[in-house]
């Protein structure tokens, strides 16, 4: 007779093997089904690797639509909207549009930054006990390449503050002494000291050798097709390999969440946020502290010998088709802050490409839904998935024990566009 709860989770990017990891702890057993190879990609693979407790504010806020519509013009910004008529991303436009507001925002910030550290923590803890990633506790720093942005940052450092994070204005100067390793041409900028970074690829597969040596079962190359339910209970994925049953099942789908759970009518609104980085294996410079080059928004992350840059968000359906002129954005972005760096140097450099979960809000979706007894959803962390991975492990196996989360999370709730 079985005495173990059996937890099946759908999906093995960080969510997935973050939720494994903390189901392990509670004693169940645990299968996490992917569709890839063992060394397949996902989103939670090649992105740039920053913890950020400086991130407290959401995707969708004051001013986000206007910056999209005017960079809609340059085929080349870091931000851009792919325009369609289908009816479900006119309705996530306009639920992003009523998202974007002080008031949200003002109500999201603490959430976030408690999340991120709280995760922060984690990802001390688990470097302590051998999930490796490369963990580097450097901070971050926001580099501004004009006096109007650093005055904008400076006042986002001082909200920082009083949301007991702290952050520093630097002068260039003062940057140039905390990171001398590389040449910046900026105006200023502001440093998070909270903040870390690690190499995202390394931290996966360290991750997942941990999950496996503690007995998790992994179904690789098994395709998600449908969902075996009776009443309120869920009792099996249908798979391309055969049907899997469970007592709990978590859905940890990423940007595919919205097509996985369609068979279980519910409504987890989301588009895809593509972007793509570039990693130099041997850079000219290598700086020791990751940072965001503000104005081009591109994240910039110190990954053992190599440099990676990140960036760029446009949002659509889930498609991994390349934009060459978003990669061009990127490298001219780059030279205009950290001018050693030439095009020619990333000549040859394969880009890679993720799509980030974006909800209409911004904000994850963690929890039960009303629709299903034995369903926890854990998905749509935009550009702050693998920042929020362990937390979003330990509250989805909270839930699953039936236990208060450590964390209040109410305003995360799957159900919250259900009507
Ligand atoms: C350029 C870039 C830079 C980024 N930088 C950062 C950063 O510095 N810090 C940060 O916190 N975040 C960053 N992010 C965001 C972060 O990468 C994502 O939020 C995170 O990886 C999402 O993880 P996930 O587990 O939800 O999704 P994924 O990693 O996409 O995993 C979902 C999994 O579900 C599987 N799946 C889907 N459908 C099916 C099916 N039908 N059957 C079987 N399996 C299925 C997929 O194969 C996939 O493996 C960045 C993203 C990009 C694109």
């Amino acid at each position: 007779m079985r005495t173990k709860k059996e937890i099946v989770i759908v999906g093995g990017g960080i969510i997935g093997l973050s939720t494994a990891h903390f189901a392990l702890t509670h004693g169940w057993d645990v299968t996490i089904v992917d569709r890839i190879a063992p060394d397949g990609d996902n989103c939670s693979k090649g992105n740039s690797g920053m913890i950020v407790p400086s991130h407290f504010v959401p995707l969708a806020a004051p001013g986000v639509m206007g910056h999209a519509i005017r960079w809609m013009r340059d085929p080349e910004s870091p931000f851009s909207l792919n325009p369609s008529l289908d009816l479900e991303m006119l309705k996530w436009g306009l639920r992003f549009y009523l998202a974007s507001t002080k008031a949200q925002v003002d109500q999201a910030a603490p959430l976030l930054r408690d999340l991120n550290l709280a995760s922060r923590e984690w990802f001390i803890k688990w470097s302590e006990d051998g999930i490796d990633g490369g963990l580097a506790k450097k901070g971050l720093l926001m580099l501004c390449a004009t006096k109007d942005t650093l005055e904008e940052e400076a006042r986002l450092a001082q909200q920082a503050r009083d949301l007991g994070i702290p952050a520093e204005v630097l002068s260039p100067r003062d940057i140039e002494i905390l990171d001398p390793n590389v040449t910046l041409e900026v105006q200023g900028g502001v440093y998070y000291p909270k903040d870390c970074h690690l190499v995202p690829g390394k931290l996966i597969a360290s991750l997942r050798s941990h999950l496996e040596s503690r007995g998790a079962t992994f179904r690789w190359n098994t395709h998600i097709t449908g969902w075996n339910c009776r009443g309120s209970n869920i009792v099996s994925l249908k798979t391309t390999g055969g049907e899997i049953a469970g007592d709990e099942f978590v859905l940890c789908g990423g940007v595919w969440t919205e097509s996985l759970s369609r068979d279980l009518r519910l409504k987890l609104p989301m588009l895809a946020g593509k972007g793509y980085s570039l990693t130099l294996p041997m850079p000219i410079e290598r700086p020791a502290v990751c940072s965001i080059l503000c104005e081009a928004r591109v994240a910039v992350t110190p990954m053992e010998d190599q440099l990676r840059f990140g960036g760029t968000m446009t949002l659509g359906k889930p498609n991994s088709v390349i934009a060459p002129e978003k990669i061009q954005g990127i490298i001219k972005g780059i030279a205009r802050y950290m001018p050693r760096f030439k095009p020619q140097h990333f000549e040859g450099v394969e880009p890679w490409v993720g799509l980030r979960p974006v909800t209409p809000d911004g904000l994850p979706y963690i929890g039960r839904t009303n629709r299903w007894n034995n369903l926890t959803v854990a998905t749509g962390h935009a550009m702050m998935g693998l920042s929020l991975g362990p937390i979003t492990g330990q509250l989805a196996a909270q839930i699953i024990a039936g236990e208060k989360t450590t964390i209040p999370i109410g305003q995360l709730s799957p159900d919250r566009y259900a009507s």
